[in-house]
């Protein structure tokens, strides 16, 4: 008889495990962020930014630089071709869409 109610408490604990799946992505993403503070990104933005100092989707000056394949979906890191500059506002909305 009382195997009935622990049952029923399993179950439920189950169901909370589940919906912890979405701060474990967050994590993921937090350990592609520990690269942003690497010196060899800060010395490849600085550079980057140098010559492309404008954001690319409009004309305002670009502040973040951003993967234009993210890290996550498997884009190249270092490679220049995958970057791209942005404004704070786009590098926003950008950023919008990819955790939507
Ligand atoms: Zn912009």
């Amino acid at each position: 008889m009382p195997k009935m109610p622990s049952k029923t408490y399993r179950v439920k604990s189950y169901g909370k495990q589940t919906k912890h799946d979405k701060p474990k992505n967050w994590l993921k993403d937090q350990s592609h962020k520990a690269i942003y503070s690497t010196a060899r990104w800060i010395k490849l933005r600085k550079a980057y930014m140098q010559r492309n100092p404008v954001c690319e989707m409009c004309d305002k000056g670009a502040y973040f630089l951003d993967h234009i394949i993210p890290i996550s979906q498997g884009g190249d890191i270092w490679n220049e071709d995958n970057l791209q500059g942005l404004c704070p506002s786009c590098n926003g909305r950008k950023t919008k869409k990819q955790q939507s």
